[in-house]
């Protein structure tokens, strides 16, 4: 089959593109294989679900869906001013957090430019570098026996700036792997690239961290204008289906990601249901510990099974198989426990899975010891 007289031409970096492949919704698996009870172990979702008090205000909602959501967000913006003690004119809500990553993206990436990131970096860097026509530099992960094996390399990723680099992205903790950066090694690098180059620090993650292992990233914004943290109620707040996430950065930062960001990009739900997620400590606190816990223990399991486990300091772990993973992936699907193959970061022994409840881990463990024990 040819493709319409249109298709060739989008630009070269969409035409190396492949779409991003999320993790196989539930519903999906259930019309393919009619099992009545899936677990799905595969997005990093928070697994009690979403923040009671979002759920709460859910449930209790009452304005009117008629009207435009607030464009500024306002509410929303000085609920999160007020717990990082920042100004509001340094908050950005995106549609995800993956929306700032992208509208970063488009303020400073186009065909000239190029984008540095990690091997095994999230897979939203090289689709928005691409998508917007720029050149993705990948900087090779560590190895396999250091002590962070297939973490960021952040000492070589000044090899691969120039005067073209538009946008550096380092994620802590960085997913699909889980691996986590010094907070002193992330206060140097940023101290060290140049101004022109904007640093973008992910941190989807950074709420299941363990305290001691977290940067300051909200006392460095102070001195580094060209610093973008981003964060999300996608993970920890349990509000994935929402879509609600925001950066801190720069006023001047702010300014230019607000210049393109789309008028009514965060709904009005998702912005009234993330201001009473931001009142639930409590929910944080308890998925933080259990996730912290239940980890150790998938880990524990996992290695009594032979199977080694990059570190991780997020709410999955990234295991190797021994063999390749995606036959265990499929194989796992068939038990009706839904996890994320590698294979498209270049990973094709290894899995990711999420640290689910007690329960889904242990369903888990004994699909995993049964598609490891069939011939
Ligand atoms: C999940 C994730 C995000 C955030 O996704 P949104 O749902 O768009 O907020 C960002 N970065 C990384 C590394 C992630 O894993």
């Amino acid at each position: 089959m040819t493709n319409p007289a249109f298709f060739e031409r989008a630009h070269d970096g969409i035409l190396q593109l492949r779409a991003y492949e999320p993790g196989k919704p539930v519903s999906d698996l259930q019309r393919e294989l009619g099992l009545d009870s899936i677990i799905k172990l595969a997005s990093n979702e928070n697994p009690l679900g979403m923040a009671p008090a979002a759920a709460q205000a859910l449930a209790d909602w009452h304005g009117n869906l008629g009207l435009y959501p607030d464009g500024n967000g306002l509410a929303l913006k000085e609920k999160l001013a007020a717990r990082f003690d920042i100004d509001v004119n340094r908050i950005t809500l995106g549609n995800g957090s993956s929306e700032i990553l992208d509208l970063t993206a488009r303020i400073f990436l186009g065909p000239g430019r190029n984008a540095v990131y990690s091997q095994y970096g999230f897979a939203v860097y090289p689709i928005t570098t691409l998508g917007m026509h720029a050149e993705p530099r990948e900087v090779p992960a560590l190895g396999a026996s250091d002590n962070m094996p297939c973490g960021h390399d952040l000492d070589a990723f000044a090899d691969y700036m120039d005067d073209n680099t538009g946008v550096v992205f380092i994620a802590s903790p960085t997913n699909p792997i889980g691996t986590w950066l010094a907070p002193s090694a992330i206060e140097a690098f940023v101290e060290n690239t140049p101004e022109h180059v904007v640093i973008v620090l992910d941190e989807a993650y950074v709420e299941y961290q363990d305290e001691d292992k977290r940067v300051d990233s909200r006392a460095l914004l102070e001195r580094h204008p060209n610093l973008i943290v981003t964060r999300t109620f996608s993970k920890i707040f349990g509000m994935a289906g929402l879509r609600v996430g925001y950066s801190l950065s720069s006023p001047e930062m702010a300014d230019l990601l607000n210049r393109i960001r789309p008028a009514f990009n965060v709904n009005e739900l998702a912005q009234y249901c993330a201001c009473a997620a931001l009142d639930d400590d409590a929910f944080v606190t308890r998925s933080y510990r259990e996730n912290a816990q239940e980890r150790e223990r998938l880990q524990r399991g996992l290695q009594e099974r032979g199977l080694v486990c990059l570190p991780s300091q997020g709410n999955f772990i990234t295991f190797d198989c021994g063999q390749p993973s995606t036959p265990l992936f499929d194989a796992l699907l068939r038990e009706g426990v839904i996890v994320r193959p590698l294979a498209s970061y270049g990973m094709t022994r290894h899995l990711r899975v999420t640290v689910g409840t007690a329960a889904d881990n242990a369903t888990f463990l004994a699909a995993l010891d049964k598609v490891l024990a069939a011939p």
